[in-house]
């Protein structure tokens, strides 16, 4: 039997993926429409991730500023970028009018610098504030006692636009633990939004990725990052 090409085994597994998304949408009682896919593409050579792309993946996720730019004049087809990962200060500056979201902002400090390199170049640029829902000290993002506050600081800047929040849950063999973190993250969005802060807008909940994103579009989830089941397992080298 002839091996499959990398080609045809993507394209499989973004129509299975879309599958996924479009029954865990059937089972919410949600429209498909209310969550949006992002293919996180981090450490995939652009041709594979090229691949995706074809077979309809229109927004892509890296978690590093560097490959990020270096992938992203590569690809064909005009996907959407979000940064994902974590970032630095000092890498505002290379990744500010390349993105279409940042998704893991938290902290003052971060958005301040986004702010300053935004302003400079007459653009307001969207994000994400990142939650650490279980409290990791492996982790970034702020504490869910402390969004408001952060929400509150960042509200201040004009080149910023807040438009929801993003997670990252502890890892869990459990179904319902998972469970647990998306619906206390779904009510901290919710409650957020009903306080109508000034200049923060809640409509992007960020969370569920290729072990969990079922169980983040139950509860609630508006955007999966979804990498190993469009690319296969990542070798870390
Ligand atoms: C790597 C990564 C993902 C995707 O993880 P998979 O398990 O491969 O789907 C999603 N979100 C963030 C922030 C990541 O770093």
């Amino acid at each position: 039997m002839k091996e499959k090409s990398f080609i045809d085994e993507i394209t499989d597994n973004c129509h299975r993926v879309e599958e996924r998304i479009a029954e865990a949408c059937v089972r919410a009682g949600r429209a498909r429409d209310e969550v949006t896919l992002i293919g996180v593409s981090k450490t995939v050579e652009a041709e594979r991730v090229q691949a995706a792309v074809d077979a309809g993946v229109t927004r892509l996720g890296e978690n590093r500023v560097q490959e990020l730019c270096e992938k992203q004049p590569l690809l064909t087809g005009n996907p959407e970028w979000h940064l994902i990962g974590h970032l630095q200060t000092n890498k505002v500056k290379q990744v500010v009018g390349k993105v279409a979201l940042i998704q893991s902002v938290d902290s003052v400090r971060l958005a301040k610098q986004i702010e300053k390199v935004s302003a400079a170049q007459n653009l307001v640029t969207p994000v994400l504030v990142e939650v650490n829902i279980g409290r990791e000290a492996s982790k970034s993002g702020v504490f869910a006692p402390d969004l408001e506050k952060l929400l509150t600081e960042i509200a201040d800047f004009s080149h910023i636009s807040v438009r929801g929040l993003m997670c990252v849950p502890p890892i869990s063999d459990s179904s319902d633990k998972k469970r647990n973190y998306f619906a206390k993250m779904h009510q901290l969005f919710l409650d957020i939004r009903d306080k109508k802060l000034d200049n923060i807008d809640m409509h992007i909940l960020s969370m569920g990725m290729s072990s969990d994103f079922e169980e983040a579009i139950l509860e609630g989830s508006t955007m999966v990052r979804v990498g190993t089941a469009l690319f296969g397992r990542r070798d870390y080298l």
